[in-house]
């Protein structure tokens, strides 16, 4: 199925090969076979509707990497802005279990992965974090799914709270929080009873446990493969009983987990974790550039343009180093190297690569330098023509008034811009002399 989709799509992209900025036809004629790409991967229809058009209105207009089509730059920029709607805040893995013991509460349909995934959760924190877990099952109505609990508590090595008949969940759950309070645990799960379909008891039934133990944590545990119903499934509860995070279950499967998307756009609540088998062990904390790329189905083509944006930043450094190593630094040059520190956390984590521009980068500290000044110091690259940006020479006291006004700016800075200018200048002329092109290669980081 896959294959399909990739050929049917180098066919779109083979007869758009025009370069310069995305038309808006481009991007229409690319999004048609995104759109049919995410159905297929089972995001829900209006989801795909609302993330269509918001990418349509993005990517319209914005540049094409050279060597690459409109349609496959189109396919990186929804893979991006795929990877944005996905990620949650923080680490996705990490839960708030501090003030012991940290209830959490599992809730979500029967045979969502509900019971394997709280004892994959709690092995994990027993394991990696070395927490002291306690797990109970509150499935007063399934004798079995109790059982199932406390096997699987075995099999982790994890403690369950012993299975007492004619209980409540409420009465469990007291029972829970009081042995976690007494053994000393640091966290208890609190796993729900199931049903096939949510209906009223069942969420009564999670919303009176919520009260009487305020979890710290409410996870939702949603079967990856059931598309539109995982959202439904999610607003539901989220409404009923509030969740804090999802646990995506069965993304061993063959299915590409468009459900993820479905659900991230429209609860907005974050994926925690993701269910990857049946084995205790298969769990995994939430990548969205994984599911991105799953959801898409078109990793060739996004890697594809990966690689383009690389030559042609590899070409462009390339370029500019064989114009120093001829003396000619000018302000185009040196407004890449300001954009370049910014990219690199600014001028501290630059200069200090550079060879000799030890006693620069003191210079630079004392005289304030920091990204504030190099943003400004763009600005005022920005402010002049390409004739002054080629020539710096040329600036006499009137184009120094007009594009310091341009940035906003006093003549002062731009005369410390120049100044800073003909000292890079010179470096860069003694280094190219000195050790030619490899210590040049080297100053440039
Ligand atoms: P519950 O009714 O929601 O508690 O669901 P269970 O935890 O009993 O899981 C139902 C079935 O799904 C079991 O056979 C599990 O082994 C299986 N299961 C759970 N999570 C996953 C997963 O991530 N991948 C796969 N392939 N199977 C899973």
């Amino acid at each position: 199925m896959f294959e399909n989709l990739s050929e049917r799509l180098s066919g779109v992209f083979d007869r758009l090969t025009k370069q310069g900025a995305l038309s808006e036809e481009d991007v229409k004629t690319a999004l048609r076979e995104v759109r049919v790409a995410l159905l297929e991967a089972d995001v829900s229809l209006p989801v795909v509707r609302k993330f269509v058009k918001d990418v349509q209105a993005k990517a319209t207009g914005q540049a094409v990497t050279k060597s690459v089509t409109p349609g496959q730059q189109v396919v990186k920029i929804v893979h991006d802005e795929l990877v944005e709607v996905l990620k949650g805040e923080g680490d996705p893995g990490a839960l708030k279990i501090d003030n012991p013991p940290a209830p959490i509460l599992m809730v979500g349909l029967q045979g969502s992965g509900k019971t394997t995934t709280t004892a994959k959760i709690a092995k994990r924190l027993t394991e990696r974090e070395g927490k002291k877990v306690l797990m109970a099952s509150l499935d007063v109505n399934r004798p079995a799914a109790m059982e199932q609990l406390q096997i699987l508590g075995n099999q982790v090595g994890v403690d369950t709270l012993p299975i007492v008949k004619g209980e409540t969940p409420v009465q469990i759950a007291k029972r829970a929080r009081t042995q976690a309070s007494l053994g000393g645990y640091d966290v208890y799960f609190l796993d729900t009873a199931g049903r096939l379909h949510i209906d009223q008891e069942l969420i009564q039934q999670a919303a009176d446990v919520r009260d009487v133990v305020e979890p710290r944590e409410t996870l939702l545990v949603v079967d990856g493969l059931t598309g539109q119903v995982a959202v439904e499934v999610a607003e539901e509860f989220d409404d009923k009983i509030g969740v804090s995070g999802v646990a995506l279950t069965r993304m061993d499967g063959d299915g590409r987990g468009g459900a993820a998307l479905s659900m991230r756009a429209v609860t907005g609540k974050p994926i925690r974790f993701v269910g990857t088998g049946e084995k205790v062990d298969a769990l995994e904390e939430f990548d969205p550039e994984r599911i991105a790329g799953r959801i898409l189905g078109m990793g060739d083509i996004v890697s594809l343009v990966e690689k383009a944006q690389e030559t042609l930043e590899a070409e462009q450094a390339e370029r500019m180093l064989k114009r120093l190593q001829k003396g000619q630094f000018n302000m185009n040059d040196l407004k890449s190297q300001l954009e370049q520190m910014l990219k690199m956390g600014g001028m501290e984590g630059l200069m200090g690569m550079m060879p000799g521009m030890g006693k620069m980068k003191g210079q630079m500290a004392e005289a304030g330098m920091d990204d504030t000044v190099l943003k400004r110091q763009i600005a005022l690259i920005n402010s002049m023509t390409k004739k002054e940006r080629a020539n710096p020479q040329i600036l006499q006291a009137s184009r120094k008034k007009r594009i310091a006004a341009g940035a906003g700016l006093e003549v002062s800075e731009l005369n410390k811009l120049l100044k800073q200018h003909r000292q890079m200048s010179d470096m860069m002329k003694k280094l190219g002399k000195k050790g030619g092109r490899n210590a040049l290669k080297q100053a440039l980081g």
